[in-house]
């Protein structure tokens, strides 16, 4: 396997001290159950240690990682470490919350060997915290970065949120400038959208908010893309800006790409020779797979040839790198379409490549659907 195609390693940690609103992520705000989760998670680890080569990123995500203790995130690491191989560059990431992070926390993830912290900020205005639920405030986060930027992480991502009800674009602007002050080297940001059966979900049914139409979706997402290029970040994916190319998410990157990739713990996803399958979303369902013998798989697909290639169509057009033109003319779906996106200025020809436009990456998400 060449160098940038080695697999990354992603973690998913289910838990949170509470659940926002408007979040899909499987965790759950019990924590009695984290130490029968870790051995269900060493097991897991013990049945892939052979079956995926070297990986060059490792991602901890959630849920929220950095609830759990110092203690409990060494130990994780210790795991991971020993049953598994990573490149010495690799890219180690950790989502975190801002009022979670104290200096001995940050400490610990840099002993961990952590080189990149994904901080989910989300606003630095007090009300759209509110509304969110989120559990710190905007001097927190701000109390947070000045923090971590004493300690040894190279890239620090700051995760943001727009189309809050009551949000403005002025106030957005804020936000964002604000974020800039602290020059991270990543910046995510992604619009708010109702996922049914969540509590945002609810609050729309029953009229209790009004969340943003198209057109001040569309205006968000622009104003957004032209404020972060002013100050000379590379707008590389739909929600994904970075200060410089080192600064992509090389692990993000792995989704984006078909490169393979496994992921431990409930709800967690993995790919690999064109085989997609998933974890219970449930930590009591994933622990009792183990004391049963069984792995915690709850699904799973092969995809065919056909449904590779358009879905790494699709993918490819979520970021700046584009798709390959050969690519396209082994697709007979494409032959017919891509007149149709190059006229509608979706998507234009740069070399060998077709690579979206702003307002390409504005369906990208639907493309799936022009495309079957
Ligand atoms: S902290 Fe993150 S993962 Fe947890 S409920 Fe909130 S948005 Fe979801």
């Amino acid at each position: 396997m060449s160098k940038e195609n080695l697999p990354g390693l992603y973690v998913h940690i289910p838990f949170c001290r509470s659940k926002c609103p408007y979040c899909d992520f499987y965790s759950e705000t019990e924590s009695s159950m984290i130490s029968a989760w870790q051995s269900a998670l060493e097991q897991e680890m013990l049945f892939y240690r052979n079956r995926f080569s070297t990986f060059d990123t490792l991602y901890i995500g959630g849920g929220t990682p950095t609830v759990l203790e110092g203690h409990v995130l060494l130990y994780l690491f210790d795991q991971l470490y020993r049953y598994f191989h990573f490149t010495a560059d690799a890219e180690i990431t950790i989502e975190a919350n801002p009022n979670d992070l104290t200096g001995v926390k940050l400490h610990i993830l840099n002993v961990c060997g952590v080189n990149r912290i994904s901080l989910g900020v989300q606003s630095f205005d007090e009300q759209d915290l509110l509304f969110l639920k989120r559990r710190h405030t905007v001097c927190e986060a701000e109390k947070a970065l000045d923090l971590i930027r004493t300690y040894d992480f190279s890239n620090v991502s700051i995760d943001l949120m727009y189309g809050i009800p009551g949000q403005t674009i002025e106030g957005w602007l804020k936000t964002l400038e604000r974020a800039v002050t602290f020059h991270p080297g990543h910046v995510s940001c992604y619009q708010l959208t109702v996922v049914e059966e969540t509590k945002l979900w609810e609050m729309q049914k029953s009229a209790m908010i009004k969340m943003p139409d198209e057109s001040e979706g569309k205006a968000f997402f622009l104003t957004t893309a032209q404020r972060l290029e002013d100050h000379g970040y590379l707008h590389y994916e739909i929600t994904s800006f970075a200060s410089g190319e080192k600064n992509r998410s090389r692990h993000n990157q792995k989704y984006w790409q078909h490169i393979p990739y496994l992921g431990l713990g409930p709800s967690a996803h993995s790919f690999q020779h064109g085989k997609r399958w998933w974890n219970h979303r449930s930590v009591a369902k994933y622990c009792h797979a183990f004391a049963e013998g069984k792995t915690p798989v709850s699904g799973a697909e092969t995809l065919t040839r056909e449904q590779l290639d358009l879905e790494s169509l699709y993918l490819g057009l979520r970021t700046n790198s584009g798709v390959e033109l050969t690519h396209l003319t082994a697709n007979r779906y494409f032959d017919a379409l891509l007149p149709e996106l190059l006229k509608a200025e979706y998507v234009k020809i740069i070399g060998q490549k077709m690579v979206p436009t702003k307002k390409g990456f504005l369906i990208a998400d639907r493309l799936p659907l022009v495309l079957m």
